[in-house]
């Protein structure tokens, strides 16, 4: 399965930063990673101005979120087919940060029902906190969070594993938690879709949790902002 590595830059991103792409080319050429494929999420804002240099640099755009309906009076919100039209190929849905300002697992599953009818990819983030996990039910929860995010998908979605305890924290869980929960994962959505690890990944511990049997790729939140430090992940990736 090819690897799959993923920038979110979160609410991050001047506008020179459209040319991160060209820079990331530069770092770690097109044609050296056929292997793998390259994704970044940047503030919508930017990725009009980005479409143009990331198909030259063979870099896919994704988007952190969008809504569940096409249109309508829904201020401040962005459709998938809104996205699409600017080139988008991947959504990051359910991210802890959103789910922490409300979104369910319910939304999650419709948001995730309408990317996949724009055929675009859904990227659906799934993972506990500490005191779950600390409680041993980290499994079950996240067992529970996939089942109702992508509870009537029937075509091609990533699930992004991501524990709430590592992400921006600078902890990352240890590979054995990540070996466990990804087995776990896997049990439930078959042998066929993509299942990334996201949590303080960085040029340190990338090459490590790449190995990791059933990670097929990272998610990576600040690390993706340097394009030196995120061209580096990506190489790990083998
Ligand atoms: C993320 O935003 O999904 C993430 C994993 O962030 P970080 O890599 O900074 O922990």
């Amino acid at each position: 399965m090819k690897k799959l590595i993923v920038g979110n830059w979160k609410m991050n991103g001047e506008p020179e930063c459209s040319s991160k792409p060209t820079k990331f080319d530069e770092i770690y050429p097109s044609h050296a990673r056929d292997h793998l494929d390259i994704v970044l999420c940047p503030p919508s804002l930017l990725i009009p101005g980005m479409m143009e240099l990331c198909r030259n640099a063979n870099i896919q755009l994704g988007s952190q979120n969008c809504h569940y309906l096409d249109k309508g009076a829904y201020t401040g919100e962005i459709s998938a087919g809104m996205l699409k039209n600017f080139n988008v190929k991947f959504v990051i849905l359910g991210h802890s940060e959103r789910r922490a300002m409300g979104e369910t697992s319910e939304e999650v599953s419709l948001k995730a029902i309408k990317v996949s009818e724009e055929d675009l990819t859904p990227i659906v983030c799934v993972g506990e906190n500490l005191e779950i996990r600390n409680a041993g039910q980290a499994h079950k929860f996240v067992s529970e969070q996939i089942e109702k995010s992508i509870a009537t998908l029937n075509k091609d979605f990533i699930i992004a594993y991501e524990p709430i305890w590592a992400i921006g924290t600078g902890v990352t869980a240890s590979i054995d938690d990540i070996r466990n929960m990804h087995i776990e994962i896997r049990k439930i959505i078959g042998p066929d879709i993509k299942i990334l690890y996201g949590g303080s990944v960085n040029i340190k511990n990338a090459a490590d949790i790449l190995k990791v049997e059933n990670v097929n790729g990272v998610l990576v939140g600040g690390a993706s902002l340097d394009m030196v430090d995120f061209a580096f992940i990506a190489k790990a990736a083998g």
